[in-house]
């Protein structure tokens, strides 16, 4: 009878920590996840990996496999909008930050350029409506330096937008991928004897406000040659997001028009030795 009296005595005792235990590690989560909450309250997102040269895996065949070379890479005449431009305040530009890929800088030569906007996968229809509102405002503003198309079909797009989480990003020596609010990715590929090219930009479900709207600007920026970033805050390019977005500066369209009066190989064929 004793015997069995204290061995209910260490059963009460062995439950005791078990309880103990269990609300050790719920309160230890629980405070793990308001630091989590708390990083990400506190701290925006770095724009610095939203640009990436497409993944030829994806592609359809295709893509090219050879690069043509550096010779055959020419000017576009410069589209009127641009042409017409000037900048009476003599902002300057951040044009040095702009690096050309292998196929010289990305520059669209056939206007407008046509831009998709993906239905957003949401039961709400009425915040599918306001992303589809948001993004397309930031199409207009940017259709006051270069002209843009909203299309219906995805098949005509240059340029596709689409909601959707952008792929973690993982990086050497670091153990937590890194979430990106927006990713912005583009293919080279061969079309009736040109080279021609296709951007893709994902904006993250995780944007929405003035935040979906400063990322759909900064991403477009990217799509329509700006392959690189602004150091100034004030401008839509800048590498980080901030609290009040800037809209298009004149900084980011001198940039804008400095790029489109360089050299590529993109939109160019025919008499072009593509090696393909
Ligand atoms: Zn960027």
């Amino acid at each position: 009878m004793i015997k069995n009296l204290s061995l209910f005595k260490r059963l009460k005792i062995a439950l005791g920590l078990v309880i103990t235990t269990a609300l050790l590690v719920i309160l230890t989560n629980a405070q793990s996840f308001a630091v989590f909450t708390n990083i990400n309250l506190t701290k925006l997102p770095q724009y610095q990996a939203d640009i990436q040269v497409g993944n030829r895996e994806q592609g359809t065949g295709n893509s090219i496999s050879q690069v043509p070379s550096e010779s055959s890479q020419k000017t576009h005449p410069l589209p009127s909008t641009l042409a017409r431009w000037q900048d009476e305040t003599n902002s300057g530009d951040y044009f040095d930050e702009i690096k050309p890929t292998k196929y010289g800088y990305l520059i669209w030569s056939q206007f407008p350029v046509k831009v998709y906007l993906e239905t957003p996968n949401i039961n709400n229809s009425n915040q599918s409506q306001q992303w589809i509102q948001t993004v397309s405002q930031t199409v207009e503003e940017w259709n006051n330096y270069l002209p843009l198309e909203i299309v219906e079909n995805p098949e005509l797009a240059d340029i596709e937008i689409i909601r959707k989480s952008p792929p973690l990003q993982f990086t050497p020596g670091k153990k937590l991928p890194r979430a990106r609010s927006a990713l912005t990715s583009y293919k080279v590929y061969k079309k009736d004897n040109s080279l021609d090219h296709r951007f893709t930009i994902l904006l993250s479900p995780s944007q929405t406000g003035k935040y979906l709207l400063a990322a759909s600007r900064h991403e477009l920026g990217h799509a329509l040659g700006i392959w690189g970033h602004s150091k100034n805050e004030g401008d839509a390019l800048y590498f980080s997001q901030v609290r009040n977005p800037p809209l298009v500066s004149a900084r980011d369209v001198n940039t804008l028009k400095k790029i489109y009066q360089q050299s590529t190989s993109l939109g160019w064929g025919n008499n072009n030795n593509l090696g393909m």
